[in-house]
């Protein structure tokens, strides 16, 4: 899963974009739920909040390191 780190500024490109629907606003800034982050794989090449991202806030999260196969398979988890 990807995370959205404090340097976030809300402005709010990234929830739309999500595939996932897995960005919500926070309390303080976006957050990125990582049972429903795919890091887009299943959707796009790219992850395409990154791609808007204007603060380049948006790094793999530490905490939810997963590989490909784990990411295709929350994939169809989430899609049923
Ligand atoms: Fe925050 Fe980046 Fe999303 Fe804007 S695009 S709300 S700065 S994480």
């Amino acid at each position: 899963a990807l995370i959205i780190t404090d340097e976030c500024i809300n402005c709010d490109v990234c929830e739309p974009e999500c595939p996932n629907e897995a960005i919500t606003p926070g309390d303080e800034i976006y957050e990125i739920d990582p049972a429903k982050c795919t890091e887009c794989i299943g959707h796009y090449d790219t992850p395409q909040c990154v791609e808007v991202c204007p603060v380049d806030c948006i790094p793999k999260d530490p905490d939810h390191v997963e590989n490909e196969e784990q990411l295709m398979d929350k994939y169809h988890k989430l899609t049923g």
